[in-house]
């Protein structure tokens, strides 16, 4: 590991920052966090603090010492002057003579103490920087550090590598008491560096934030090295299928087994994103003979198990060909895994003083031999979380096992990190949206009424995929849903495309809960006298591309076995036929028919099948010409036929979405048709 500092790069942040009234020690602190921050080896996802002891104006212009630490909810990757909240140094440094502390009370001390009241939380850690003498103090959770720092052996590693240059703190939970010890151990040997916290990370300081940041890397870059001597094959392979199944096939099995139906509403279930890990890295760890053991030794640094738990679940190799048999071990793998979990929870809520309210059963991480790793999480963005800290502990592992063992630190630890009372306050916080958890696909995705949809849909916490013709037209239409969207180019008509499509999106979120099956194009001709050749181009989109579209929907949602909702868009042709769009209304027709086939033989499973008749919407299949020329045909104003129906009222793309997002929620309805055309007394449902 090499030292990032550049004296231009830290001048030119000062100088930026002084434009904003910031001073240099609080600029230089940004300028090494972000170093920091940005290297994964070192910290990831929030994890990591720093510090800088400065002075600062308070809200009646007075000067006063403070402690300028990281805030909760930073990152320190992108971490600015707003993230690192200024508390008076004095009343901290206080604390020290206290025998005990609890973390409510210390969280209420550092908030009375924020120059701003305003300012974020300051970091659990914040009274271990404040009971060091040192101006900047750095912590990390360094992959190589911890590889040394979770042996069984870790203290004597770590004085062997390190000398007298580090201080050795054995584990205790963060917050006042490790602050404590912190401080006892620098101050028995004052002339350290650093320290290194067994078990969970490293400190570095120093007067200078060049010297705190260079010690850092100094430290890890010894870990490294150490652990690049004398290291033993790690992972002998383990009996592996000659055929593995694809991620499209095992990511909807696993997420249907990890899937927690609702005890209350009957269809109803949380679900999770998966996000797929591959690699040399990962494939030695998965695949090795002794997974068992040290894939659920625990987890690298205790924070770690708020996100991912203490342990992965693992499943047998998925052979190609042999996914019925999969599926029933996966599921009995997660059944174990939950119950052994309910028997965590109970071992060590017995002998908690204050109980405990038990988080969800679920694992975050899933190993699969012969394949890579999943990360779960409720978004793809914290799917992505989890997978992200699960291949930085198979780093720390693999390289801990290299050299020794790999031991996390005992349940009991692991517990009250991950039923820490801060924790646990935040549950229940801030309401889930509708359809948290769930994947939406959208054909068309790119029309005014696709993008209506996909809008509504993810505005209602959907995951969503959107096809379209056109793939440049379907990533610019996801771009502007913004978040984890993902837009795919397919040709609804071509079955292989589709096939790969939905492959494409079971692969990236795990598999489909939602389809709108929503593309179409409208053909006009006398039916006696039209080109045959035109009919059935017409069959192909307006008909065909439906069954394909749900065909695969179908077959991923069966594997998931937790329901689904397929939704067609039809049109008032198929019930009340206009002349010369015999073209177009006859495939609807079918597609209505098709929609009530998919109801009648996938209602057992769970799988809802409904449609909606829009009539008159701007954009798409009624181009401006055409309102035009129809206003023209009936003759009156294009104002008065885009609002020619029993209502009065101009029916958009947006009311067409709502309807949709209605039969998505609407557990118990199936083999629907849900009317949008302002009222149309000739076109309704009979
Ligand atoms: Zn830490």
């Amino acid at each position: 590991m090499r030292s990032l500092w550049s004296d231009a790069d830290a001048e030119t942040s000062v100088a930026g920052y002084a434009r904003q009234g910031v001073g240099r020690d609080l600029a230089l602190r940004v300028y090494t966090s972000r170093l920091l921050g940005q290297d994964p080896k070192l910290v990831l996802h929030g994890g990591g603090n720093t510090s800088v002891k400065t002075v600062a104006r308070d809200l009646l212009d007075e000067d006063v010492e403070v402690l300028c630490v990281k805030g909760s909810g930073w990152d320190m990757a992108t971490i600015e002057p707003a993230g690192l909240p200024a508390v008076r140094l004095a009343p901290l440094c206080r604390l020290r003579a206290r025998n005990a502390l609890s973390d409510e009370e210390m969280v209420r001390v550092q908030r009375a103490n924020l120059l701003d009241p305003a300012a974020p939380n300051p970091s659990v850690e914040t009274l271990l920087h404040a009971f060091l003498p040192h101006k900047y103090v750095d912590h990390t959770h360094a992959t190589a550090v911890l590889s040394l720092a979770d042996q069984p052996d870790a203290a004597e590693r770590c004085a062997d590598l390190y000398g007298g240059r580090m201080g050795l703190v054995p584990y205790v939970m963060p917050g006042f008491l490790l602050a404590k010890h912190a401080a006892d151990v620098f101050e028995a040997d004052p002339s350290v560096e650093g320290l290194v916290l067994l078990k969970h990370g490293v400190f570095t300081f120093g007067e200078t934030a060049r010297e705190a940041y260079e010690r850092m890397i100094e430290m890890v870059s010894l870990a490294e090295e150490r652990l690049a001597r004398g290291r033993r094959t790690v992972f002998a392979a383990a009996a592996l299928p000659a055929s593995i199944a694809a991620v499209p096939e095992v990511a909807p099995i696993l997420r249907g087994a990890c899937a927690i139906a609702d005890p209350v509403q009957a269809g109803a279930y949380r679900r999770f994103m998966l996000e797929f890990r591959a690699g040399p890295a990962i494939g030695n760890y998965v695949n090795g003979a002794e997974l068992a053991r040290y894939g659920q030794a625990g987890v690298a640094t205790p924070d770690h198990t708020i996100r991912i738990k203490n342990y992965p679940l693992i499943v047998p190799a998925p052979q190609a060909g042999g996914l019925d048999a999969f599926r029933a071990a996966a599921r009995e793998a997660v059944d174990r895994y939950v119950s052994d979990y309910h028997a965590y929870f109970a071992r060590h809520n017995a002998k908690q003083t204050v109980k405990k309210r038990e988080l969800d059963p679920m694992p975050r991480v899933i190993l699969v031999p012969g394949l890579g790793l999943f990360g779960l999480g409720r978004t793809l963005k914290d799917a992505r979380i989890a997978a992200d800290l699960a291949e930085s502990n198979i780093e720390t592992i693999t390289d801990a096992e290299a050299i020794g063992r790999f031991q996390s630190v005992s349940e009991a630890d692991l517990f009250d990190m991950e039923y820490w009372s801060l924790e646990q306050a935040k549950l229940g916080q801030g309401q889930e949206k509708p359809f948290a958890g769930q994947v939406a696909v959208i054909t068309g995705g790119a029309g005014a009424i696709g993008l209506a949809t996909a809008q509504a849909m993810s505005g209602a916490g959907a995951e969503v995929a959107l096809f379209d013709l056109e793939e440049a037209a379907a990533k610019a239409a996801a771009k502007q849903l913004g978040g984890s969207a993902l837009g795919i180019g397919c040709d609804v008509t071509d079955g292989a495309a589709v096939r790969a499509a939905f492959d494409r999106v079971a692969a990236h979120f795990g598999g489909v809960d939602i389809v709108v099956s929503n593309a179409g194009a409208a053909w006009q001709g006398r039916i006696g006298e039209v080109d045959d050749t035109l009919l059935r181009r017409s069959f192909e989109l307006n008909f065909f591309a439906h069954q394909s579209v749900a065909q695969n929907a179908v077959r991923i949602m069966l594997a998931q076995g937790t329901g689904g909702c397929l939704l067609f868009n039809v049109s008032k042709q198929a019930v009340n036929p206009g002349v010369n769009f015999g073209p177009y209304g006859l495939p609807k027709a079918a597609t209505l028919a098709l929609v009530r086939q998919y109801a009648l033989e996938y209602g057992g499973e769970g799988i809802r099948a409904n449609a909606v008749n829009a009539d008159r919407i701007r954009g798409g299949l009624l181009t401006p010409e055409l309102i035009a020329s129809r206003a023209k045909a009936r003759g009156v104003s294009e104002h008065d036929y885009m609002q020619g129906n029993l209502l009065g009222r101009e029916v958009t793309a947006a009311d067409v979405a709502q309807a949709f997002v209605f039969h998505a929620l609407a557990l118990k309805t199936t083999a629907d048709v849900t009317t949008v055309d302002g009222g149309n007394i000739a076109a309704v449902m009979r």
